[in-house]
């Protein structure tokens, strides 16, 4: 395989024609997001459509993402859609106006005022206006203005260092949640969780709404308050993976804290057997240009040696000038990134035990392949857990989820370093083999003589159990 790191692309009215998907999807795309911070529910589910039908017409599995757009604090809109702000300006921020003017904004959170305190520091539009509260008069939050300039409708607030308590879960989510089900999104990104339980309620909620079509997403934790921090593990024990929301969180650490953070999440998330997607700015000024900066190419290279399943572009390729041609520019810098990627595997598994026979079986094909050279590493799986626990750990070697569940081989798209193909169904041993063969040999990635390692549970048919492993020599049966 030519590139191992998976791209998440937002789509958005630059993106959501099927001749731009197709190409998007051409040039890499892996996993779509829809943002439901934006558009209303039709929208998103018209563009869910018109995803499957892309996928369907590139001939690719595609998973889709639906991303939440949880308890973002926002002001609310201004007579005349913005206002100019200067440092040293006493600003209101006002759970009780209606339109806001020079002097005050409403609060789309009405319990603001009761959360913050003289001294705090409030950032407006991903910290580009910097408020200090001087105090509280009733639902009234008042401010000097230490960083002005333009302010315009609904931008979000942050407090440095966080801690503002509105819930993970709004009720918007909640009807979105249902939508994101309608249409069987695979992923669901959770916006702003604090800690465990916030993911769980939301797992839960999906599973419920998922039921009627016998689905059930795998759930991303957006990691972007502070105090999430210090949570990191519980959150990833109680999800599927994180998302390294750099913007969210940036504005409530500190930029300067963000790079650390990242290489820290992402191992974590790679040490617990979770995913890890690292997000926001990677092609910034793509919006506009048709080249990404030097800093750009470095950013994306270094999330993808940091470990990260996949690099996300958000407004690049939602509502920017060159969506195709970030998607090109991006899975070219993964793969020459992924030339550098180290393997340790022996170190890896060093003094390690393990308790469960399907891992040790996911470990065992990684060992055998590494060692003996193999040409590829094939997991025959239900569930796609095999070829999990072998993502986590680097290897040169391609690893293949070969499965007749659909569901499963979208989730995959963003494994890291994992392709996917359609298994024929079967509990015949020696056929399933004999297709995985005529799979790999189909597509080019192997040749007759080539070693292959497969594993697969027995009885085969059933999900999990994978408890066999097999060399095999592509045309030996
Ligand atoms: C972020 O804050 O970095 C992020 C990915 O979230 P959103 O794009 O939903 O604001």
């Amino acid at each position: 395989m030519a590139r191992g790191t998976k791209i998440v692309a937002t789509i958005g009215p630059a993106s959501s024609d099927l001749a731009t998907l197709k190409r998007m999807l051409q040039a890499g795309v892996n996993v779509v997001r829809l943002n439901f911070s934006h558009g209303k529910a039709q929208d998103h589910i018209d563009r869910a459509t018109l995803v499957r039908q892309a996928a369907a017409e590139c001939g690719r599995e595609i998973a889709i993402m639906a991303d939440l757009q949880g308890p973002k604090i926002r002001i609310g809109k201004f007579e005349n859609s913005k206002i100019e702000i200067a440092n040293g300006d006493k600003f209101i921020l006002d759970a009780d106006c209606g339109m806001g003017n020079q002097d005050r904004v409403g609060l789309d959170y009405k319990a603001l005022p009761r959360d913050v305190k003289p001294g705090d520091v409030l950032l407006l539009n991903d910290g580009l206006i910097v408020l200090i509260v001087d105090k509280i008069i009733g639902n009234e939050i008042h401010t000097i203005t230490k960083i002005g300039g333009e302010l315009s409708n609904n931008k979000g607030i942050n407090r440095q260092g966080g801690g503002l308590t509105a819930p993970a879960l709004t009720a918007k989510d909640m009807e979105d949640i249902k939508t994101a089900m309608s249409f069987q999104a695979d992923y669901i990104a959770v916006s702003f969780p604090k800690n465990a339980t916030d993911m769980e309620m939301a797992r839960q909620l999906s599973n419920i709404a998922g039921e009627a079509y016998g689905h059930k997403p795998m759930m991303i934790a957006k990691i972007e308050r502070a105090e999430a921090i210090p949570l990191l593990q519980e959150i990833l024990d109680s999800s599927d993976g994180i998302m390294v929301a750099r913007g969210d969180l940036a504005v409530e650490v500190g930029n300067a804290a963000v790079p650390a953070l990242q290489k820290r999440m992402i191992k974590m998330a790679r040490a617990s057997n979770k995913l890890a997607i690292t997000a926001t700015q990677m092609m910034e000024s793509m919006i506009f240009n048709a080249v990404p900066t030097r800093a750009e190419v470095s950013d994306v290279a270094n999330a993808v040696l940091d470990g990260t399943d996949a690099v996300m572009t958000s407004a690049e390729t939602a509502s920017g000038k060159y969506p195709v041609e970030t998607v090109e520019a991006m899975a070219a810098i993964c793969v020459e990134a992924e030339k550098f990627q180290e393997c340790k595997l022996d170190a890896d598994f060093l003094n390690q035990t393990f308790t469960r026979i399907d891992q040790s079986i996911a470990y065992g094909a990684l060992f055998t392949a590494y060692h003996l050279r193999v040409k590829a590493i094939v997991a025959l799986t239900e569930s796609g857990s095999t070829a999990l626990w072998m993502s986590r750990h680097n290897i040169d070697i391609p690893l293949f989820a070969l499965t007749p569940s659909i569901a499963t081989q979208r989730k995959v798209a963003l494994y890291r370093n994992v392709e996917t193909y359609t298994l024929p169904h079967s509990s015949d041993r020696e056929a399933v083999l004999k297709s995985a063969e005529t799979i790999l040999l189909q597509n080019g990635i192997v040749t007759k003589g080539d070693m292959i390692v497969v594993t697969w549970g027995e009885p085969m048919g059933q999900v999990g159990g994978t408890n066999a492993l097999k060399i095999v020599k592509v045309g030996d049966h």
